[in-house]
């Protein structure tokens, strides 16, 4: 099969990984991909969000299937932009449609979809610059902190905690007014839960599904999740937490009204769901949908995932998910990430790195997320620079191999959290 995947993160150099791993994988491209993606497929220069592009390069190489990585693809239609076309048609994509990727796209569709199908997550009320004097209103009948949403995608920026009824009155009505551009035209105001957060990926074919290993991601740049929130730091699975009894809770009460809510609103849905996941006392609530995989959380579970991944994803082409296993690895995945000094604010790239012929000899394994090849270095392209990952049979046997290695590897200003997997 002729395997074209979309993105240039960690992600998709674990999905790549991945990928390449199975038999059924005759070629793989990734569109653009980075540095590490082209060690294990063909980098192609193409936007993941270019579809003419992509459409002609597909059928130019006898493209069978498209797996899409991040977000943006999916929220502007490149599956339905595919099956319009009838020469494009019968290729695979791995990914929902314009609608089920709404589910990400307006957070202001997700509560909705939520409520339609009684499916736990916060209290909200969902306000435009119309009807402001009912969102100020709303504010009031809450207890700090306040949380305001931007309805629409804000590269994970569009989210605010504030600790006064005054700030949030104040940024309510700054967000209204455009502090997101048409993002935030649409705010959502939702209650505070607390709790600690995991990660749930499912891989569904619009009727089966299949639950791929929980993971925790470290999203705050600084120990002790202290500080800015960055694209994520590092990643464990399993999640302790996430036991049988709370993944049956997770089942019954989120994911199959989640299938079945897709399926009675005629939402065609082939792809991963993303569940940003709260506990609260032991009760699983959505804090938000995602219609891709995470980032740095799929570096750790594909370490995971031990079953064919191109056959689950024919599976989800073909309806018959059911029929397909999905064997999982006992054993606990960390990944830490090395990042560029300075980031999530502003940083340096074009760094040399050093030490990664040594990392390879070990058996932790290396994702790219921000490199790039230039006169025959790898150097530094991005805040987040590589994932490092390891297996172990306990979180600290994995998380003190990820460690050797991230101090193996150097670049200039490298920065790294020491204490992934601190809470769990
Ligand atoms: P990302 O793109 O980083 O996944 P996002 O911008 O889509 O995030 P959310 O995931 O909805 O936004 O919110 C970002 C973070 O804010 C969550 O991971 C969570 O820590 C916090 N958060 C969001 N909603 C709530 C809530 N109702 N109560 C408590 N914390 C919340």
């Amino acid at each position: 099969m002729k395997i074209l995947l979309l993105g240039s993160g960690g992600r998709e150099h674990a999905l790549a990984w991945k990928i390449a791993q199975s038999p059924k994988t005759e070629k793989l491209y990734i569109a653009p991909g980075n540095a590490g993606t082209s060690a294990v497929g063909e980098n192609v220069n193409i936007k993941a969000t270019d579809f003419s592009t992509l459409k002609a390069f597909a059928l130019e190489n006898s493209i069978d299937m498209i797996v899409v990585g991040p977000e943006d693809p999916l929220v502007q239609g490149i599956f339905d932009s595919f099956k319009e076309d009838e020469s494009t048609r019968h290729i695979a994509i791995i990914g929902p449609t314009a609608k089920g990727a709404q589910l990400e796209g307006s957070k202001e569709f997700a509560k909705e979809f939520m409520q339609r199908h009684n499916i736990p997550t916060a209290r909200y009320k969902s306000v435009t610059a119309q009807t402001l004097n009912e969102g100020l209103a709303f504010l009031e009948t809450l207890e700090a902190p306040y949380v305001l949403k931007a309805d629409g995608l804000c590269a994970g920026k569009g989210v605010l905690i504030l600790p006064t009824l005054e700030e949030a009155q104040k940024e309510l009505k700054e967000m209204l007014g455009g502090m997101f551009g048409d993002a935030s035209a649409t705010v959502v105001i939702e209650e505070f839960l607390s709790g600690i957060e995991c990660s749930v990926f499912v891989l569904t074919d619009s009727r089966n599904y299949k639950v791929l290993p929980v993971a925790k991601d470290y999203k705050r740049i600084g120990e002790g999740d202290k500080g800015l929130n960055t694209g994520g730091m590092g990643s464990v699975t399993p999640v302790p937490f996430a036991d049988d009894e709370f993944m049956e809770k997770v089942r019954t009460r989120i994911i199959e009204p989640t299938i079945n809510g897709l399926l009675e609103e005629n939402i065609l849905y082939k792809g991963f769901i993303f569940l940003g996941l709260i506990n609260v006392k032991g009760e699983p609530m959505v804090i938000e949908y995602n219609v891709r995989m995470g980032d740095p959380e799929t570096e750790s579970v594909m370490l995971r995932i031990q079953s064919d991944i191109v056959e689950l994803f024919e599976g989800v082409h073909q309806m018959n998910l059911d029929t397909k296993s999905l064997i999982l690895d006992p054993r606990t995945a960390a990944c830490v990430m090395l990042v560029s000094g300075g980031y999530p604010e502003s940083y340096e790239k074009g760094k040399v790195m050093t030490g990664l012929e040594q990392a390879a000899q070990t058996d932790s394994i290396l994702f790219h997320a921000g490199t790039a090849l230039k006169d025959g270095n790898i150097v530094t392209n991005g805040g987040r620079v590589i994932a490092v990952c390891s297996y172990g049979d306990t979180k600290e046997e994995a998380l003190a191999k990820s460690y050797k290695v991230a101090d193996m590897i150097d670049f200039e200003k490298k920065y790294f959290r020491r204490d992934i997997g601190f809470d769990l």
